[in-house]
């Protein structure tokens, strides 16, 4: 077909997601085309991209695994589809919850397989209602998140999102939804101190759990590094300081890893650098590395067992989707966290780590960058007019929009958040020699930007 006509149908028929409905006819769509080689992307005019996102921070594997094609190609022949209802069940799916059990930390034992991240912290705050009834406590039912964080677009999961193009007309947050304040260690007036953050921190959290009422909490859920709010790194103890502080104020503390897991920080999932074990985890992304769609929710070993106990014998816990466990998406996870495991993925990844961080680095000398953080593969950096201030450039300038533009003219692929972050996701699969065209690129991009008379004006 096409580009033209794939043009049109697009902007006739296919709604993007989390998109400027008419600003996105306007510009029309890039049809990507093709991902080959780990970590290139060609679109539909021929022109290669590097994808230093990894899609959308999760194709942690890489582009063009064949073995990962093998596995869902044998599924689907084999049986493409097994319900989990009536107590059907298939071996990918059982096999997965195993595996996911035998990874994550503590005794997160138990999985509740999804379609993707927000129906995963859709089912975590399902079952923590359940949960809080099943133990008979039902004034529970309070939640608190974090200012800046993601937790999905689900019809209630949006009101944990704390930013504000996802609450836009849509009458959230309900009013059992609350928010501490992120660490956001860059523009924190404590930044530099880690402690003194990690203590304001634990004291909001307090703070606000009196508030609403020592006993009407139910749970707090955070990302150990925040992803879609900037990629705001944390200094290292806040993960293990709100979980102690969660375990003190009798609230459940779920970890959503849908980004941080499956080797994006470093370790299989963030919370094992710090020795923590949530009661919850989400997950999503790098667990079928995009391939397929799944998710998941898992739960500790008491927390289950409480939900089965407190449910009379016979009656059913309503939550459910025909899709759950799918057997072929499954299948792929399987094989996805072999590669993760057995293929030196993950170990890549972790060797990497320096590189990027020295790349991050070197890009603070440049005139636009006022701040870098990073963990593992995952990092931004923070474009401002004035350092010493620390000013952010005038949105009118739409500066993130022209550097995406300009990057992807140049063959590199990141995100903007707002007007003034990038954020890079590179895939674990990443060498030394894409990490040096990344920067490379990168740099061009931003000089080619910094160039124009406009934002030379605004410096
Ligand atoms: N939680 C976090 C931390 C996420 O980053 C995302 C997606 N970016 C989600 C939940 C929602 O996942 P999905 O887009 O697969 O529904």
């Amino acid at each position: 077909m096409s580009a033209e006509s794939l043009l049109a149908l697009d902007r006739n028929h296919l709604i993007h997601p989390v998109a400027a409905w008419r600003g996105h006819e306007q510009r029309g769509v890039t049809v990507l085309e093709t991902g080959h080689d780990g970590v290139w992307l060609r679109d539909n005019t021929g022109h290669e991209l590097l994808d230093a996102f990894a899609g959308l921070w999760c194709v942690n594997v890489g582009y063009g695994r064949d073995s990962v094609v093998e596995a869902a190609a044998a599924q689907m022949r084999k049986l493409p589809y097994a319900t989990g209802y009536f107590s059907f069940g298939s071996e990918p799916a059982i096999r997965l919850a195993a595996k996911l059990a035998e990874l994550a930390p503590g005794t997160l034992n138990h999985s509740y397989l999804t379609l993707g991240g927000s129906e995963a912290v859709d089912a975590a705050i399902r079952l923590i209602v359940q949960y809080y009834n099943a133990t008979g406590r039902p004034q529970k039912k309070h939640f608190i998140a974090v200012e800046r964080g993601y937790h999905g677009s689900s019809s209630v999961g949006s009101g944990l999102t704390a930013l504000p193009a996802f609450h836009r007309g849509f009458d959230v947050p309900l009013p059992n939804q609350h928010y501490i304040p992120s660490t956001y260690p860059y523009r924190n007036p404590l930044g530099g101190d880690d402690a003194a953050i990690i203590a304001e921190s634990v004291a909001a959290l307090r703070a606000k759990v009196a508030e609403i009422g020592a006993d009407q909490v139910a749970a707090f859920f955070c990302e150990p590094v925040q992803g879609s709010g900037g990629v705001v790194v944390p200094p290292k103890g806040w993960l293990k300081a709100m979980r102690e502080a969660c375990r003190e104020l009798d609230i459940l503390f779920v970890a959503d890893e849908v980004i941080t897991g499956f080797g994006r920080t470093g370790p299989m999932f963030a919370c094992e650098a710090e020795g923590v074990a949530p009661d919850l985890m989400t997950l999503a992304k790098g667990l079928t590395s995009g391939y397929v769609p799944m998710g998941a929710l898992m739960m500790s070993d008491a927390v289950y067992a409480a939900i089965a106990d407190g449910t009379p014998a016979g009656v059913t816990v309503g939550h459910g989707a025909t899709y759950s466990g799918h057997p072929v998406a499954a299948a792929v996870a399987l094989e996805v966290i072999r590669l993760y495991e057995e293929e030196g993925i993950l170990a890549n990844g972790q060797a990497m780590e320096p590189v990027f961080a020295a790349g991050l680095q070197a890009m603070l000398d440049h005139p636009l960058v006022g701040d870098v953080r990073h963990r593992g593969l995952l990092g931004a950096i923070e474009l401002v007019s004035d350092k010493a201030a620390k000013r952010a450039f005038d949105p009118a300038l739409g500066l993130a929009d022209r550097l995406f533009r300009t990057g992807y003219r140049n063959g590199l692929i990141f995100r903007s958040f707002g007007d003034h972050i990038l954020g890079f996701a590179p895939a674990l699969c990443f060498g030394p020699d894409h990490f040096e065209q990344l920067f490379a690129r990168l740099k061009r991009t931003l000089d080619e930007v910094l160039d124009a008379a406009d934002v030379r004006r605004a410096l």
